[in-house]
């Protein structure tokens, strides 16, 4: 059998625990016997982050930017338990937020849907993507303790040294003040990240703030999202037979959990940071949710959303049996495959991605699941089994 050609590499991205482990198997298992699998390989290992002082994140996202699609192994954010742990030279940043930070990107969840496994709300049939913008608001405020009475002011100093004052609250005894920002640069690169991932899916957009109430906060969220959209995609959207619409956040709230999904939700940062875990949970497992991180500009990074699931990693080390579901991570590369495919007009390599996602969900519909899904599963998981046999399970089926 001759297995398909890529033109260019995908950027891959190794990383740590019982991720690592099962990263090995994905590839040698599921995509080398059928693809010729070319990709630049970093390794974000956190012993070679330390070994590079770091450097290898930084050249894993440069070469993101060069090549234009990623596809990421879960990484351990160091704290001070894994400085010791790893005897570390020092306490590394979050390579994801290295990474997002150098693309400008906006994080995608997905959620893998199986028919055997239930949601929490039985409406939802089809994936609710949700879009979260990872900068400022109250991720970066600036905070008081009022100990008593007295005036609370927001104050700006141009460049020009021209100030605004504008009253917040005449203080009568203690309280508290909070200051947040967030730039036009990062909203515009937001609502871009959203539309081209809306396209990109085809599917409807729908974005919420409170701008009813916050009328130059939110309502510039909201003005700046149809700017961009009237500029650069209301034709494009027309023509791939998807909507845009806007409305507000408690509104969308009640449409999302009366509806049956199917669309990207662009939430604002905070509002992503709680509502993606709500979507999660609601959809079963950590271990089906997928994350992608669009640039503005188009380049893509898939992974899984979960963590190096360090507790199943120390079982494997000891030789006990793990039970660690795969597919989010499969769907990461997967997502990487198709979208290289695309970009390169790869058919075969796109029908490959497509295949090899019907044998993983035709596994789990067939019964055979790891633990997790086992305890959200009708009927029963007929076959329950480990990390390397699930990944056995699907090669088997892959292979017919
Ligand atoms: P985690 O790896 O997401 O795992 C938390 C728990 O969720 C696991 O103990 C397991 O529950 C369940 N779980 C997650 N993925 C699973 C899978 N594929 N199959 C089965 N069960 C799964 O989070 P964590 O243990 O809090 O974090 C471990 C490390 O991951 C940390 O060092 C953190 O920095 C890192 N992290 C990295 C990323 C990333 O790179 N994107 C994201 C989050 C966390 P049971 O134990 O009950 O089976
Ligand atoms: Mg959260």
């Amino acid at each position: 059998m001759t297995k398909i050609a890529m033109k260019t590499p995908i950027v891959e991205m190794n990383g740590d625990e019982m991720t690592r482990v099962l990263w090995v198997w994905v590839k040698d298992k599921l995509l080398k016997p059928y693809v010729d699998l070319e990709t630049e390989y970093y390794d974000l290992g956190l012993e070679h982050r330390d070994d590079t002082d770091d450097k290898v994140t930084m050249d894993a996202a440069a070469a993101t930017k060069r090549l234009g699609v990623a596809v990421k192994c879960a990484t351990i954010t160091p704290n001070a338990e894994r400085v010791k742990e790893y005897t570390l030279k020092t306490q590394w940043k979050s390579p994801n937020g290295t990474i997002r930070a150098a693309l400008d990107g906006t994080v995608f969840r997905k959620p893998i849907l199986a028919s055997n496994i239930t949601p929490s709300i039985i409406s939802w049939k089809k994936p609710i993507i949700v879009g979260r913008h990872a900068y400022g608001d109250v991720y970066k405020n600036a905070e008081i303790a009022v100990p008593g009475p007295g005036k609370g002011e927001l104050v700006f100093t141009g460049a020009d040294g021209k100030q605004q004052r504008v009253l917040i609250q005449e203080f009568k005894g203690p309280g508290i003040l909070q200051g947040i920002h967030n730039t036009e640069q990062s909203i515009r690169s937001f609502a871009k990240s959203c539309f081209t991932y809306a396209l990109d899916e085809k599917v409807d957009m729908w974005f919420a703030t409170k701008d009813t109430i916050s009328k130059i906060y939110d309502q510039t969220f909201k003005l700046l999202f149809q700017d961009e959209f009237d500029k650069g995609y209301r034709d494009k959207f027309t023509a791939a037979g998807i909507q845009y619409f806007y409305t507000l956040i408690d509104d969308v709230v009640a449409r999302v959990v009366k509806g049956d999904g199917g669309m990207l939700w662009a939430c604002k940062n905070y509002d992503g940071d709680v509502m993606s875990d709500m979507v999660a949970s609601a959809f079963g497992s950590l271990a089906m949710m997928t994350s992608v991180l669009v640039s503005p500009d188009g380049c893509f990074e898939y992974e899984a959303a979960h963590g190096t699931v360090q507790k199943h990693y120390y079982k494997h080390l000891k030789g006990e049996k793990t039970s660690t579901n795969s597919m989010a991570l499969i769907f990461a590369w997967t997502g990487a495959m198709r979208k290289r495919g695309e970009i390169d007009t790869l058919p075969e390599l796109v029908a490959f991605a497509d295949r090899l996602e019907q044998a993983s969900l035709k596994t789990i519909t067939d019964g055979v699941m790891t633990g997790d899904l086992a305890r959200l599963a009708t009927p029963p998981a007929k076959q329950v089994v480990g990390s390397e046999e699930f990944l056995d399970a699907i090669a088997a089926r892959l292979k017919e």
